[in-house]
């Protein structure tokens, strides 16, 4: 256990040093997995094969002088909306059950090349939709830190496979605050590039113009170093960015070791605190400021009024891409065909029986809210009103990084809450991603971080950086690591011991 509580920093030293085998160390998470999975229904499909199959490579690598990249040999776990060549993709939904990739997605291609041996699919919301991995079709992920809670969403098994200690890092996708949100709530560390940054080539859409594949981690460093890995320009995805990042890990490490922080611009964003935000939430986020002050940090208030209006922008522009997205899972092109029941079967009938009987509850009603905000008679009062805000949410970062270098809002407005317990009641669900969409509707970097606990449950504390400036962002999340209590990070639970 002690091993893999390891970072992937460390672990990677430890296969470098021969202190442990790739071999042992994938064999090790995938035990975990094996004893824990059935618990907390993190992973929906596990390989170990395959990730045994790159292990024993690396290794024999290794042994004959062969040169091989940095984190070669450290396992990692990919969300299931990522395309893996010869593997189950699900999305968690039944529409896709079954269906086997014929190809990776480009991230899955950099994993490969930075040999990382692949040890499953995490589960998550179905097709990204969601705050607590309660929409899954395969049943929802546990927290860690508690029986009874969710783990985040849609990303949930993905923060609770590294909060548990089955993997040291995993990749998640954030169209609203995806891998952000889980990391909140299970003291991981989980970071949305730039837009653009990562290529999103195989990984199947869910809003094309929101959506960025990005880390999750239990530290900083290591999520820093899983977007490099991850980050490259891609003629498959035409919004790649010709610049790939780099420099992010030496930043987080920078960050890291920093003991005085003065020069760093730090903006409080005003509209982010208040009404909607658990106390014990605000005390924590408050506490970091004052940390942060402490050490040297120029501290201010900043205000960006779009922020509130980012959340009802964003439940009209990610249900219309969605409705966009998701028709090709029409029985024909892609999905497990259903024929109707009764009365003739034609294409219409068909599709219709597929799609009434394969998706969920919730991804019905964002394409059925989709459709009606594109349609001709209100494009302009919906669709066309959330655009509007979307320029002004930009414009109020490009305002706040005038004075400021980086923004700083708590990740979540609450803890972990418990399961069911908002299931039914879609605005508090909803409001959920306040504090996560704005990044996505600007396409700027956020990350977020562990920085204490509220009634024993973690908080997370998000840094919001420019654009293209992910090396700020790390390196000032590195500092929030820096200054906080590790407790915050470590899932006391050992699971399965209770
Ligand atoms: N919770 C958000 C939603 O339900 C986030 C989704 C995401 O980032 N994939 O839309």
């Amino acid at each position: 256990m002690e091993l893999l509580k390891k970072s992937a920093v460390e672990l990677a030293a430890m296969l470098r040093a021969g202190e442990v085998t790739s071999v042992e160390l994938t064999q090790a998470c995938l035990d975990r997995i094996e004893a824990e999975n059935g618990h907390l229904n993190a992973f929906l499909f596990v390989d170990a094969d395959g990730a045994l199959e790159i292990a024993r490579a690396v290794d024999a690598d290794r042994v004959a002088g062969k040169e091989l990249p940095p984190f070669a040999g450290v396992p990692v776990a990919i969300k299931d909306n990522i395309c893996q060549l010869g593997t189950p993709v699900t999305c968690g939904s039944k529409m896709l059950e079954g269906w086997i990739s014929p190809y990776d997605a480009t991230v899955v291609k950099n994993l490969k090349e930075a040999r990382l041996p692949i040890v499953g699919h995490t589960n998550m919301d179905e097709f990204a939709m969601g705050s607590s991995t309660e929409n899954s079709a395969f049943g929802p992920t546990t927290n860690p830190w508690g029986e009874n809670l969710i783990p985040g969403g849609s990303g949930g098994g993905s923060a609770a496979a590294v909060a548990a200690y089955m993997v040291p890092w995993a990749l998640g996708s954030d169209t609203g605050g995806s891998i952000r949100q889980p990391g909140a709530v299970t003291g991981t560390v989980g970071a949305k590039p730039t837009y653009g940054n990562v290529s999103r080539y195989g990984v199947v859409a869910m809003a094309s113009s929101l959506d960025q594949v990005g880390p999750c981690a239990r530290t900083v460093v290591d999520a820093a170093a899983l977007q490099e890995i991850l980050s490259s320009h891609d003629p498959h995805d035409s919004t790649s960015l010709p610049q790939v990042a780099t420099g992010l890990h030496d930043a987080a490490a920078e960050g890291m070791a920093a003991q005085d922080l003065a020069g760093l611009r730090i903006g409080v964003v005003k509209e982010m605190s208040g009404d909607g935000f658990e106390p014990g939430v605000l005390a924590v986020f408050e506490e970091t400021v004052e940390k942060l002050r402490a050490r040297g940090a120029e501290v201010t208030e900043v205000s960006c009024p779009a922020f509130d209006s980012a959340i009802a922008a964003y439940y009209l522009i990610m249900p219309a891409e969605v409705s966009s997205n998701l028709a090709r899972f029409d029985g024909v092109r892609y999905g497990n065909r259903v024929e109707p029941e009764s009365g003739p079967v034609t294409a219409e009938t068909m599709m219709s029986a597929t799609r009434g009987a394969m998706f969920g509850a919730e991804v019905k009603r964002r394409i059925i809210l989709g459709t009606y905000a594109l349609s001709s008679g209100h494009y302009d009062q919906f669709y066309g009103s959330a655009l509007k805000v979307r320029t002004l949410v930009h414009r109020d970062l490009d305002a706040a990084f005038e004075q400021v270098d980086v923004l700083v809002t708590p990740t979540a407005p609450t803890v972990a809450f418990e399961f069911g317990s908002k299931k039914d009641d879609l605005m508090a669900m909803y409001m959920n991603d306040m504090t996560t969409t704005p990044a996505n509707l600007a396409g700027v970097p956020a990350v977020s971080v562990p920085a204490g606990l509220a009634d024993g449950l973690p908080v997370g504390f998000q840094v919001i950086a420019p654009a293209h400036e992910d090396a700020r962002m790390y390196k000032v999340a590195a500092m929030v690591e820096a200054v906080t209590d590790p407790s915050a990070r470590e899932c006391p639970i050992e699971v399965g011991e209770k």
